[in-house]
């Protein structure tokens, strides 16, 4: 038997394998998952068809109490999920418990929200109301930097709305995620809730079979193009959060002690493994050497360590192709000709690279043009507010941007024109459950959080109803 086991028809349950858990400070493996087969992944999905009619029937009240109560198991375990989440995921443990708390927040706000339902004419001819109805067996499949977070994303507004679930992690981070199952195994009926986890191998078995609806899916680009074209055959809905490659556009006239630990933080949470992340910074000619001076200070302070030992600032990468590639990105800027500062592993086990500042870069660079994912901010020169717009769009992502200014119009004026689902000003990564998000371009299809989100968890159903 596993350390941690799968959730499916409401029972724990041993996998057809295993999954052996690294915890990325050590390298060593700390804990075995169940892993499903295709036929377990069968039986998920048909448990979840069998609780659909009985769960989608429910008053939607009923649901939300459900939803709430899940919340209050993540509030009651938040300090054995997140001292799991540490061990696999490597984010430092406040880190992990600021997840369980943004969990549990988000989780609440599901509970209190009902898809809109509309009355687009009511006159002598007819009365026509538009209802959004659920749509089935959902899929949810999520990435390895926010486990427990994005499992919450797809699990409260698909209960909500109505449907049932079947939700895998990424394979590198299945135990907090079966841990967060075994404790929420009995508060909503059986099959309503599957959690499965598997080896990289369930993906399209998954997203293609004709009994799930809809697939909502958060991770890479790559891996959100293939979703489409298997899950093509049987048109399901898709929301898809991709991959980002935000700018951060630092005008000459701010108080660059103020902003640079403020963006510093922006590119560095969770080692930098955030999709939203901070990951190009352009700088005005006039404050780029104090910005990219400033910056070094701040990276030469950072304590990188073991997340799980107190005074860590920055954990490890999560596993070892990710560590891999980013080390591959900062040789290549190196390559070509970039100035790095940090970016060093010292040798000892685990993924280690600490902060790098690279600074005589540009487009064109990989660590500039390709998501980096990992714990690297690239300063980028820029001249004049008008070229900066057209060298901040020149990228295939489009999921959030900043400006920073002290002048609150000319921020506007250039925030107006970036190419992204969020566009905030004097701050990045602010999120939460009442903002939609949304990718522009391939960032992704669709919406998470809010009525909107809720919205792409169901299907529009009028009533036209002749009153003569
Ligand atoms: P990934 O695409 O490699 O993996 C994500 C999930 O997809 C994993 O569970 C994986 O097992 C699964 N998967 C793999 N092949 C599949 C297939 N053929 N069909 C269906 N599922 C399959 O991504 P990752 O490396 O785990 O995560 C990093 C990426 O996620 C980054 O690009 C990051 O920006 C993105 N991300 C986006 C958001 C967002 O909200 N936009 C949030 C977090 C992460």
């Amino acid at each position: 038997m596993s350390d941690y086991s799968m959730l499916i028809g409401g029972k724990m349950v041993d996998g057809a394998g295993e999954l052996k858990v690294v915890n990325p400070a050590t390298e060593e493996v700390f804990a075995t998952v169940a892993c499903a087969s295709e036929a377990q992944a069968e039986q998920a999905i048909k448990a979840a068809k069998d609780a659909f009619p009985a769960w989608s029937k429910k008053p939607i009240e009923e649901r939300q109490a459900i939803v709430a109560k899940i919340a209050d198991v993540v509030r009651d375990n938040a300090d054995e999920l997140a001292r799991v989440m540490t061990l696999e995921q490597g984010k430092p443990l406040p880190e992990s418990q600021g997840e369980m708390a943004w969990t549990e927040g988000y989780l609440r706000h599901y509970a209190t929200l009902s898809p809109e339902v509309k009355v687009v004419q009511d006159d002598d001819a007819a009365r026509v109301e538009v209802h959004r109805k659920p749509l089935g067996v959902v899929v949810g499949i999520v990435a390895w930097n926010f486990p427990i977070l994005l499992a919450a994303w797809k699990i409260g507004p698909a209960l909500v709305a109505g449907n049932t679930i079947v939700l895998k992690p990424a394979p590198t981070t299945p135990a907090a995620t079966m841990k967060f199952a075994e404790l929420i195994k009995d508060v909503a009926p059986p099959g309503v809730v599957n959690i499965i986890a598997d080896n990289n191998d369930l993906g399209a078995y998954l997203t293609s079979h004709p009994d799930v609806a809809k697939v909502s899916f958060t991770g890479s680009a790559d891996t959100g193009r293939k979703i489409m074209k298997s899950s093509a055959d049987t048109l399901k809905r898709l929301t898809l959060e991709l991959g980002g490659n935000d700018v951060a556009i630092v005008l000459d006239d701010v108080n660059v002690g103020e902003v640079a630990p403020k963006i510093f933080d922006a590119a560095m949470l969770n080692c930098g493994q955030v999709c939203m992340a901070a990951k190009r910074i352009y700088v005005q000619d006039k404050i780029y050497d104090e910005m990219a001076n400033a910056m070094t200070a701040i990276a030469k302070d950072i304590v990188v360590d073991d997340g799980s030992k107190q005074g860590t600032r920055v954990g490890p990468l999560q596993n070892r192709m990710q560590f891999e590639k980013v080390k591959g990105l900062i040789d290549s800027a190196k390559k070509e000709g970039a100035t790095v500062t940090g970016g060093e592993s010292d040798g000892r086990p685990g993924y280690f690279i600490s902060p790098a500042i690279v600074t005589n870069v540009k487009e064109g660079n990989r660590i500039v043009d390709e998501e980096q994912f990992g714990p690297v901010i690239p300063l980028i020169r820029f001249h004049s507010d008008e070229e900066i717009i057209e060298r901040a769009n020149a990228s295939q992502y489009g999921l959030g941007g900043s400006v920073w200014s002290s002048n609150f119009d000319r921020a506007r004026q250039v925030a107006e024109d970036i190419d992204a689902g969020t566009v905030w000003i004097n701050q990045h990564i602010t999120i939460g459950p009442h903002i939609p998000m949304a990718g522009a371009k391939q960032s992704g299809i669709g919406v998470e959080q809010g009525l909107e989100g809720l919205a792409e968890f169901t299907q529009v159903r009028v009533f036209n109803m002749a009153k003569a």
